[in-house]
């Protein structure tokens, strides 16, 4: 299988040039040129094997440059059981009151319980094979704009792996402090992690400008060296997400809830568009899909969006309680309109030409018409996220954290405006809740909250009669071992000192 550029067909890879490479040349993102599809008899057969094994089979008709063991010994290093507590990374859970047809996707059960490492445990391993494949020898500079989840997430992927660096940068005001002492305390070698003035949007910008810049790119090749992105927008990111909505839908049939065949819904707290798009591609291959319900926060760029065809950046930015969603440049949303335009790079190239320069593009009538049958946009704020907390937990004694929250809420919007009560819906759960445990317990019991990160973080667990992730809890001892805040724009300088390669 080979892969275009969203930003020019002429451009063709293979998977692991593209994952290896992270963006194209010209600032597009790489694309699969057509796409495996399973019939709903090969759906019935992937509900028969565990996750590793859905997961193998997926990514083996996409990797078409791999061979069968690499995949093998991809897919077994990073779902491995004792990482994800259980041979199911993706368990679902379901929500009984009212709404009999909601079931929690719960895609935190990793290292740093976001749903990240679901892509960013594997990602490492795709990637230096991808390396050793098309650039024998070099080392791969990971360069990470994170919103919170997916720097921490990458650090822990990427950690000590042999052949690779990777850079974090995250807005210093943008990130709960849990997010926040899970990076500053990171371990490992080859890592390293900066605060900079800005937020999100500043930090992957940066990052962009850094990779496409030909002076910076022609300094790392004088030292072995290349950029790769551990980003959403690495093709090596998306491709493992695909796996636990085809898995969830298994687990839905292997249950009894669903029979093959039958449309869900599939709804996802939504940023830098990502998650969603990975459930697109599912829909795509074959997985029975009803409608996409994108929630956001009140960052609600994309809400606007699929309601008006036109997208527009320029507004105010808020930094709410669900960070990870605080972003106004979805940047995967390139994707699914290439592949809505059939393909058509000219436009999509002046699309984001567009954004880029003047902050707004509109897309064409076509394209707004696929959007509306296809997605439902809606968004909470933070009162909305809260009381979603307080009513899902005192309803059915299920703590839901920030970002999960959001899409309960826009949810229940979409049933309440659509009357589309009976579609089993699947609900993308993000975070574990001890993540924001703050937002949480004030949510349940504000009276319960203190300064004390990690007295919360007791109180909530006590409260709820829940566990505290172990990997969160140990945090509370760990030493702190990066504290620089840089300017956005002394990025690229921060990238060449701590490469020494000034
Ligand atoms: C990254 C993240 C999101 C947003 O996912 P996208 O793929 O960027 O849309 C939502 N919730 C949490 C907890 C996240 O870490």
């Amino acid at each position: 299988m080979k892969y275009n550029s969203t930003r020019s067909n002429s451009t063709v890879v293979s998977a692991s040039q593209a994952i290896s490479q992270g963006i194209s040349a010209e600032g597009g993102l790489f694309v699969p040129q057509e796409l495996p599809k399973y019939s709903l008899n090969e759906i019935q057969n992937l509900a028969k094997l565990d996750y590793k094994g859905r997961a193998k089979k997926i990514l083996a008709d996409f990797l078409s440059d791999f061979t069968e063991s690499e995949i093998s010994e991809s897919v077994d290093a990073a779902y491995a059981d004792e990482k994800f507590g259980g041979s199911n990374p993706a368990p679902i859970t379901c929500l009984k009151n009212d709404r009999n047809n909601a079931y929690i996707l719960e895609l935190w059960h990793g290292p740093t319980s976001a749903f990240k490492d679901m892509a960013l445990q594997i990602l490492p391993h795709l990637l230096t094979k991808s390396m050793h494949k098309v650039h024998d020898g070099k080392e791969a500079v990971i360069l990470v704009a994170t919103s919170g989840d997916t720097g921490k997430a990458a650090l822990e992927g990427f950690k000590d792996v042999d052949g690779t660096r990777i850079m974090v940068f995250y807005p210093v005001n943008g990130v709960s402090p849990m997010q926040k002492r899970q990076m500053t305390t990171q371990k490992g070698e080859n890592v390293n992690v900066f605060a900079i003035e800005g937020n999100f949007d500043d930090a992957q910008t940066g990052v962009k400008w850094i990779f496409t810049n030909d002076e910076i790119k022609a300094k790392l090749a004088d030292n072995n060296m290349l950029f790769s992105s551990a980003n959403s927008i690495n093709w090596g990111r998306l491709l493992p997400q695909i796996v636990y909505y085809f898995s969830a839908y298994c687990e839905l049939l292997n249950a009894g809830k669903i029979s093959a065949g039958d449309k869900v819904n599939i709804t996802v707290p939504t940023g830098n568009f990502g998650n969603i798009l990975a459930a697109f591609y599912a829909m795509n291959m074959g997985l029975p899909v009803k409608r996409f319900i994108c929630a956001s926060n009140a960052n609600n760029v994309l809400t606007d969006f699929l309601a008006t065809g036109t997208y527009n950046r320029n507004r105010e930015f808020y930094t709410t309680m669900s960070p990870s969603m605080d972003i106004l440049i979805s940047s995967n949303l390139e994707r699914l309109l290439y592949h809505l335009t059939g393909g058509d790079d000219a436009t999509i190239s002046s699309w984001m030409k567009s954004l880029s320069e003047t902050g707004i593009y509109t897309v064409d009538d076509s394209v707004k018409e696929k959007l509306g049958e296809l997605f439902y946009g809606g968004y909470c704020d933070d009162k909305g996220t809260q009381e979603t907390i307080k009513m899902v937990y005192d309803r059915e004694h299920y703590l839901c954290d920030t970002h999960t929250a959001v899409a309960v809420n826009v949810y229940d919007q979409y049933v309440e405006k659509t009357g589309d009560r009976d579609t089993p819906t699947i609900i993308a759960s993000t975070a574990s809740p001890y993540k924001f445990a703050k937002n949480v317990l004030g949510a349940i019991t504000p009276e319960a909250v203190t300064e004390d990160e990690f007295a919360t973080v007791m109180k909530l667990s006590e409260i709820s009669g829940t566990d505290v992730p172990k990997p969160l809890a140990e945090l509370k001892d760990a030493e702190v071992r990066f504290s620089t805040t840089c300017a956005a724009d002394e990025m690229k300088d921060v990238v060449l000192v701590a490469l020494n390669i000034r």
